[in-house]
């Protein structure tokens, strides 16, 4: 097809990685919703083939069509990681549909989800409620607060498994991604535990990441892994979230027994696309080694 000479931005919703030269457009029926909370613009459309979507700032957070991936693969992995998680902290993750996906574990005994904005779980119980329907387990608490300080006034070595799962590093997710933040999250998880955080594009966010992975040594963690999924509606459509681990074991071995005979319904996830998302490819492990 060629370059349109008109076309109707009406009917579409853009999403502009000027830094890329590249975008992301979705056909949407309409806005359903839009506001400036007291920290973002937050917009809800209903698109014609991708279900609900939720927009903080203009960058695409989920769609009811692919959340799926991103959810699972931001949850399992990790938690068939650790050898045995019960104390989990959330950092972001307002729309609650990796909540809902930890809370399928049954070794898990608690879920702390610190969200900044509390309108981002609000607008999701309203628009995408079935990834707020664990919202009630009372192994879950919510709380809406700034997720730094709260890591900051987190007990020692209290937490087993730490999913931040935030926005991209602007406005108030900014400070998810540094040293210092990655030293109070060292501290606050228990010998063995593990961070695992939303690291962006293999293919067009290397620096962010390498820097990422450095800020994390240099919190101290010991051991460092990134995985890779396709994400449709993110920049690039490849995404990636990178654990780092206290202590020495390493993060390649993982329950593998157990995510195989898994008691619970996923639709990406399973033992295999887990060894699977490891696996690195030549380029990234070069960009990696510089
Ligand atoms: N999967 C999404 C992505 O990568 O685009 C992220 C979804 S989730 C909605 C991101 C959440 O991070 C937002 O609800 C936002 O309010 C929250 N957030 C940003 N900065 C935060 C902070 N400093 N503390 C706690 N939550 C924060």
């Amino acid at each position: 097809m060629g370059i349109e000479e008109k076309q109707d931005d009406s009917r579409w919703f853009t999403e502009r990685a000027d830094e890329a030269g590249m975008g992301l457009q979705l056909r949407i029926r309409g806005k359903l919703h839009e506001e400036q909370s007291d920290f973002q613009f937050l917009e809800i459309y209903e698109t014609e083939s991708f279900g609900h979507l939720m927009v903080i700032d203009g960058f695409v957070m989920l769609t009811e069509r692919d959340n799926f991936v991103y959810h699972e693969m931001m949850t399992h992995p990790v938690l068939f990681t650790h050898a045995r998680p019960r104390q989990v902290a959330i950092i972001g993750g307002g729309d609650c549909g990796s909540l809902r996906e930890v809370l399928r574990h049954d070794t898990v005994d608690s879920v702390t989800q610190v969200d900044i904005d509390e309108r981002v779980t609000r607008l999701s119980e309203q628009y995408f409620p079935e990834l707020c329907e664990s919202n009630n387990d009372p192994r879950a608490r919510l709380l809406f607060d700034d997720g730094i300080e709260w890591m900051r006034q987190a007990p020692d070595a209290s937490l087993d498994v730490i999913i931040v799962d935030s926005t991209d590093p602007v406005g108030p997710g900014e400070g998810l991604f540094n040293r210092a933040f990655y030293t109070q999250c060292y501290r606050a998880l228990a010998d063995g535990g593990i961070l695992i955080q939303q690291s962006e594009s293999p293919l067009l966010h290397l620096d962010l990441i390498q820097s990422m992975r450095e800020a994390m040594s240099n919190g101290g963690f010991d051991q460092l892994h990134t995985l890779q999924f396709p994400q449709p509606t993110y920049p690039s459509g490849w995404w990636s979230a990178t654990m780092a681990r206290k202590g020495d074991q390493g993060l390649e071995q993982f329950r593998r027994g157990d995510a195989a005979k898994r008691r619970f319904p996923t639709r990406y996830y399973s033992a295999e696309v887990h060894a699977g998302a490891l696996a690195m490819p030549p380029f990234f492990c070069q960009a990696m080694a510089r």
